[in-house]
């Protein structure tokens, strides 16, 4: 039987060693962690009991009903609505931005219709097609909002100033006109009830797939395998040869308190001077489970050092020209594609990586089958 390498047991290289694995092919799963789970790994904290996020929150949210459909075979999901807060010099507000961080905001109490025209006669009118995030929140918001909640937080999240990074990352927040202060769109919204590792290590759990953990890729473990699929960083892979994408990483302070510390899950601290991003409160993503103390984690955002995990892509102009160098290596290559979140090096969530994983386990099955070209990424890089 076809022997395949994937690289990486987070969500992407899991859901495609299932679908492979389903299709008849014989699965060997490495990663580097000595669990599985990548960057959604959920774990109880010996001190509280508390399941926690251990690399941030992770809200599990899709429109896309194949995806949540296929989750379904895994887990048991609990519906979860995140409601984050801001938490400013002027008071706690509500985000994403809604009519009641409106109305509180400016003191006002206007109905939907006259909030649309006041938020539009705030922003700036110049700006036709956003080329960065700062003129994506002018252009919608004005710059009032956009100082009060994005622009320090941004800062503190990206490193660099708004004007440098693409105006996508702020297409990813709604502004509503109503009273939702639902964070996401999304139809189906909910959290695995045992955590995200159980959910991942059930995705595993099949004949045709062995996981060794604890283990890093190197180029000799690829022979013997018909094909290699690899999680894992692009720029990682070819020993960062050009030169190292930009991606931020993050970490964080623990802290147990008794009782309740701050009364919800998620809030966010925009103003510049405090040095955390976020504060995380775990047991709030349980809502169904009882815990005497809680675990809180205050979340920080730096620059990538040699030895930190890459989480967010910043994808600065500098960042794209040396990826398209990676690219163009890696179209030199044969046997190998690269998926999910670092290996194509595109800031996706946990559905996008999924449906990406089922797409490409399809396309990639159908081309092996007729011997053509195989596909070199799960989404395109570029
Ligand atoms: N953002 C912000 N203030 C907030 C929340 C988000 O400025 O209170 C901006 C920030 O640039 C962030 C982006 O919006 O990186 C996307 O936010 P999201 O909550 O989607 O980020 P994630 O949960 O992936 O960290």
């Amino acid at each position: 039987m076809t022997a395949l390498l994937i690289v990486g047991a987070g969500f992407s290289g899991a859901v495609l060693a299932r679908a492979l694995a389903e299709s008849g092919f014989d699965i060997h799963v490495i990663d580097a962690a000595d669990v599985v789970g990548g960057h959604c790994h959920t774990a109880r904290d010996t001190a509280t009991g508390v399941m926690e996020h251990v690399y941030g929150p992770h809200i599990f949210h899709t429109s896309n009903d194949t995806v949540w459909r296929y989750l379904q075979r895994f887990g048991e999901w609990v519906p979860f609505i995140n409601r984050v807060k801001a938490c400013t010099v002027r008071g706690v507000f509500g985000l994403p931005i809604n009519l009641h961080t409106i109305n509180q905001f400016f003191n006002r109490s206007m109905r939907p219709d006259e909030a649309r025209d006041f938020v539009a006669a705030l922003s700036d009118a110049n700006i036709d097609q956003p080329a960065n995030l700062e003129e994506q929140a002018l252009k919608f918001i004005g710059r009032d909002l956009y100082e009060a909640f994005f622009r320090g937080y941004t800062i503190k999240q990206w490193g660099c100033d708004p004007t440098e990074l693409p105006a996508d990352i702020l297409k990813r927040l709604p502004v509503r006109f109503h009273y939702d202060d639902n964070y996401y769109d999304s139809i189906h919204q909910a959290l695995p009830k045992h955590g995200y590792t159980r959910v991942i290590e059930n995705i595993l759990d099949h004949t045709r797939i062995r996981v060794q953990l604890a283990t890093r890729c190197d180029a000799s473990m690829q022979s013997g395998f018909a094909h290699v699929f690899h999680a894992g960083a692009l720029d990682a892979y070819f020993g960062f040869g050009d030169g190292r994408l930009g991606y931020r990483t993050m970490h964080w302070q623990r802290e147990v308190h008794d009782g309740d510390y701050q009364g919800t899950a998620i809030i966010n601290y925009p103003e510049l001077d405090v040095p955390w991003t976020r504060i995380i409160e775990h047991q709030h993503f349980a809502p169904w489970e009882q815990h005497q103390r809680t675990l809180v984690t205050r979340e920080f955002s730096r620059e990538t050092a040699a030895n930190d995990l890459p989480f967010y892509p910043k994808r600065l102009a500098v960042d794209l020209a040396l990826l398209a160098r990676y690219v163009e290596s890696a179209q030199n290559l044969r046997g190998i594609t690269f998926i999910g979140r670092l290996g194509t090096y595109r800031y996706l969530d946990m559905h996008q990586v999924i449906a990406d994983a089922l797409a490409l386990a399809h396309d990639w099955c159908a081309a092996y089958a007729r011997s053509d070209t195989l596909p070199l990424f799960s989404r395109s890089p570029l």
